[in-house]
């Protein structure tokens, strides 16, 4: 049976001021291993140790980095590898975009080019190249002034090679199976202390068999990122083809006119409201809290702030909110399913950005939406249940009428065309014109509409 690794996610319970610091401690070190490899493996002369990597590896062995910093082998091996992906990623993306710019150089001919693909497509060749030591080429390159090709290749890798990146984050780490485990409702991380692990109660008691998880750092809690293998469901009734138009208010309207998560604007409204009335509550005590701490009075600030302000009461208030917030989320995906069976399913490829002119509403709003979470359990889902998630621009599908391929206007929520009159949820017309869209029919207007409205 095929199968695919599903993203779980698990949250601990509001953690410990001390448990914290242990997690924030291993975090950074984390991303001071994978600094270091940034900075020591970027490099051109670097390339061909990176493939297939054991040379790294021993020279990161070698150093003494680890004992510096007293990180467990069980994190300190995974940040290492985790820097050598992003270097290696950064360095395919580079092939990539030399080899756009051979396409497009008129100046060589097809063989020329022919040869800097075959470079560029085989690691050990390129790393060659850069580093001009000689390797042997096949005959069938023998009549080309390979010399001034190798010159081209070096020159537009300089000039396009990216920067050793300093910018790892201090808000995660990945740790090996042998400094973690489930147990009693929780797991227990190894720490810099022989046989003393950290215990992290979890608020699902799940215990899951894999072989490494990813930690995220929140402000007092965590989330557990735990890749799962699980076997695709084969839907054989699931047939059609749909889009889905993502929104704030309504959470998806498929291209047939039937909406999922009517309910999620309601759900994030009450959220964001709850929040900032209970900051608004406890704006004062925060105030007294500091001016007494500042005056030397830490015992009542200390009373004042375990009465009255209790950030720990609010994170699992907040995190028991957002919990049920994304299991609707999950269960609307799932009747989504149900009943559209879909055998793929189009959505736009990005949805709304943060912009500089967006009223203050409009981005409070958007900060709240869950849209992140969004896609990637409908992506998830999809491949747990043999369903194609395609993506298209929703550049214009807002303006254009889906009937009749004029453009029209909204008027709050609705679609309205002065052509053809039709009249249509504003995210239903997207919807319906994301599926023509993925299927050639759509055409963009040749007049000027604000690209961007969705
Ligand atoms: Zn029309």
């Amino acid at each position: 049976m095929e199968k695919v690794i599903r993203a779980v996610r698990q949250y601990s319970k509001p953690l410990s001021a001390d448990t914290m610091l242990f997690l924030r401690g291993i975090a950074e070190d984390y991303a001071r291993v994978k600094n270091y490899v940034y900075r020591r493996y970027s490099g051109i002369a670097s390339l061909e140790k990176l493939y297939p990597g054991y040379t790294v590896q021993g020279e990161m062995n070698a150093t003494s980095l680890r004992t510096d910093l007293n990180l467990p082998y069980g994190y300190y091996g995974l940040a290492m590898f985790d820097a050598l992906r992003d270097i290696k990623t950064a360095w395919s993306n580079l092939q990539s975009k030399v080899s756009e710019l051979v396409r497009k150089n008129e100046n060589l001919s097809d063989s020329e080019r022919r040869y800097i693909y075959w470079v560029l497509n085989r690691d050990k060749v390129y790393a060659a190249v850069l580093n001009r030591t000689t390797t042997e080429l096949p005959d069938n390159f023998a009549e080309l002034d390979v010399k001034r090709l190798d010159n081209l290749i070096c020159r537009l890798t300089r000039k396009h090679k990216f920067a050793a990146s300093e910018a790892a984050s201090v808000n995660y780490f990945q740790a090996m199976k042998k400094c973690f485990q489930y147990e009693n409702g929780g797991i227990r991380f190894t720490s810099r202390i022989p046989r003393k692990r950290v215990f992290v109660p979890l608020t699902d008691g799940t215990a899951y068999n894999v072989s490494q998880i990813t930690v995220q750092l929140a402000e007092n809690t965590i989330e557990l990122i735990v890749p799962v293998e699980t076997s695709v469901k084969r839907h054989f009734d699931y047939t059609n083809k749909i889009a889905l138009s993502l929104g704030y208010t309504v959470m998806f309207t498929a291209s047939g006119g039937a909406e999922y998560g009517a309910e999620l604007g309601k759900l994030l409204n009450a959220r964001s409201e709850r929040i900032a009335g209970k900051r608004k509550f406890r704006a004062p005590y925060y105030k007294l809290y500091k001016t007494l701490t500042t005056d030397g009075n830490a015992k009542l600030a200390e009373t004042i702030y375990s009465n009255n302000l209790g950030a720990k009461k609010l994170g699992a208030q907040n995190l028991r909110e957002l919990g049920g917030i994304k299991s609707y989320i999950n269960a609307e995906i799932n009747r989504m399913f149900e009943s559209e069976k879909p055998a793929e399913i189009v959505i736009p490829a990005q949805s709304k950005q943060f912009t500089p002119e967006m009223s203050q509403s409009a981005k409070r709003k958007l900060s709240k939406w869950q849209i992140g979470y969004i896609r990637k359990r409908l992506e998830d889902k999809c491949a747990s249940n043999g369903i194609t998630l395609s993506k298209v621009s929703g550049a214009y599908t807002g303006m254009i009428c889906a009937v009749c391929g004029d453009s029209g206007e909204r008027v709050k929520q609705t679609f309205c065309c002065g052509t053809c009159g039709t009249r249509v949820s504003y995210p239903e017309n997207a919807a319906r014109n994301l599926l023509r869209k993925s299927e050639g029919t759509f055409a963009a207007p040749v007049s000027t509409v604000n690209p961007s409205a969705e």
